[in-house]
């Protein structure tokens, strides 16, 4: 059964959202504060799927608990629930580490939708259906080790998102293709993915933090204008 923690101060909001996850099939444990989300995660060994976190909370705020759960865990999938545009441009703007954001007000059936979407990027859900004998896959400098979900470059490790890994999965499938942001969203966040095409520019600004040398000026990730994304190895 996925584990969901939710962080949400207002509890009607709180509970209302616990109630939906428990009918969906989701064990969930709800906190009021970012301090005790960030306990309770520790407390449980990181043992949670996915983390849902209101920005607007008493003590730090929704944007703090993602950047430190993120420091304990990159397999951790974390949703912000934002209540206003300010807070979206923020999501997208700092690189926070969060995968997705869900705006308020919001259905039950947007949420799950969101959640299940997360968890089979993740690759939470049942088996994962990598081909048994596929151990890892090279491209330049990079290598994916595609058991343990693991990028390296030039041997180091590089800490990825499991969000990040499958972008970099996708991009050394196709070296020298350049991708449709549309597709890239597509095949990422799933068809039914409703958010918009930015998500895909805020991950690969991240990721080109995380591989380039100069991430203004990247060398394998270019920028196509107007179209997308190139995975570019000389
Ligand atoms: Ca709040």
């Amino acid at each position: 059964m996925r584990r969901i923690l939710v962080c949400e101060d207002e509890d009607a909001i709180r509970d209302f959202v616990i109630i939906n996850l428990q009918r969906a099939g989701y064990t969930s444990v709800g906190v009021s504060s970012g301090e005790e989300a960030v306990a309770a995660f520790l407390e449980s060994d990181g043992n949670f799927d996915v983390a849902l976190l209101d920005v607007m909370l008493p003590g730090i705020d929704g944007f703090e608990v993602c950047r430190r759960l993120r420091q304990h865990s990159q397999k951790l999938g974390i949703i912000m629930l934002t209540a206003k545009t300010q807070e979206i441009d923020k999501v997208n703007g700092l690189m926070i580490g969060a995968d997705d954001y869900v705006i308020k007000p919001f259905s039950p059936s947007e949420l799950t939708a969101r959640i299940d979407a997360l968890c089979r990027r993740i690759g939470i859900s049942e088996g994962g259906g990598k081909k048994e004998d596929e151990q890892s896959l090279t491209s330049g400098p990079f290598r994916l080790d595609l058991k343990s979900r693991a990028l390296y470059k030039n041997d180091a490790i590089i800490e990825v998102t499991q969000v990040e890994f499958q972008i970099m999965e996708m991009f050394m499938r196709n070296a020298g293709a350049a991708l449709k942001r549309s597709l890239i969203l597509k095949s990422i966040w799933g068809e039914k993915y409703v958010g918009d095409e930015k998500i895909v520019d805020v991950n690969i600004r991240r990721i080109r933090m995380k591989i380039e040398d100069e991430p203004s000026n990247p060398k394998f990730l270019h920028t196509i204008w107007g179209y997308g994304y190139k995975w570019v190895i000389d």
